[in-house]
């Protein structure tokens, strides 16, 4: 990715993939676990969701890949702790928008780090390894309504 990321940029993803927050399993308690891949990338992220009464008590992250990847994941999971499903439902739809749509180039103030993926955007390959974890996340909470 060396010449993909503007230098700010570079530095929170870096920093997001040399120290992931939240990195580890949850065995504890009523936990969803799913695994994905990002074949094209070979990414490959396992989230382990923890919700008690319709909040996000914990959310971590394992898995192996590229650094878009694992500092997405780590920044996802920074972000979801403790919010009631409804709203990180919120957040994965903009989320979503931010990562799709070429033309916002501010993502909304409550995705916190997220901008840093904005030099991602301008290369589709690379999206897929940036919303890798989200989409985990996102079919983990489908499972909690299930
Ligand atoms: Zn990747």
């Amino acid at each position: 990715m060396d010449g993909l990321l503007d230098d700010l940029y570079r530095e929170i993803i870096l920093d997001h993939n040399r120290n992931p927050r939240n990195y580890g399993v949850l065995n504890e308690g009523n936990i969803i676990e799913i695994e994905s891949f990002n074949p094209l990338c070979g990414d490959k992220i396992i989230i382990y969701l923890k919700s008690v009464e319709n909040t996000i008590e914990d959310v971590r992250f394992t898995g192996e890949g590229c650094s878009i990847s694992q500092a997405s994941a780590s920044i996802m999971t920074d972000l979801m702790i403790g919010k009631k499903v409804n709203e990180a439902d919120d957040l994965l739809d903009k989320f979503h928008l931010y990562m799709t749509d070429l033309n916002i180039s501010t993502p909304d103030g409550k995705l916190g780090d997220i901008d840093a993926f904005q030099g991602v955007k301008k290369f589709p390959a690379r999206i897929k390894c940036a919303v890798l974890a989200w989409d985990s996340l996102d079919k983990a909470m489908k499972k909690l309504n299930s």
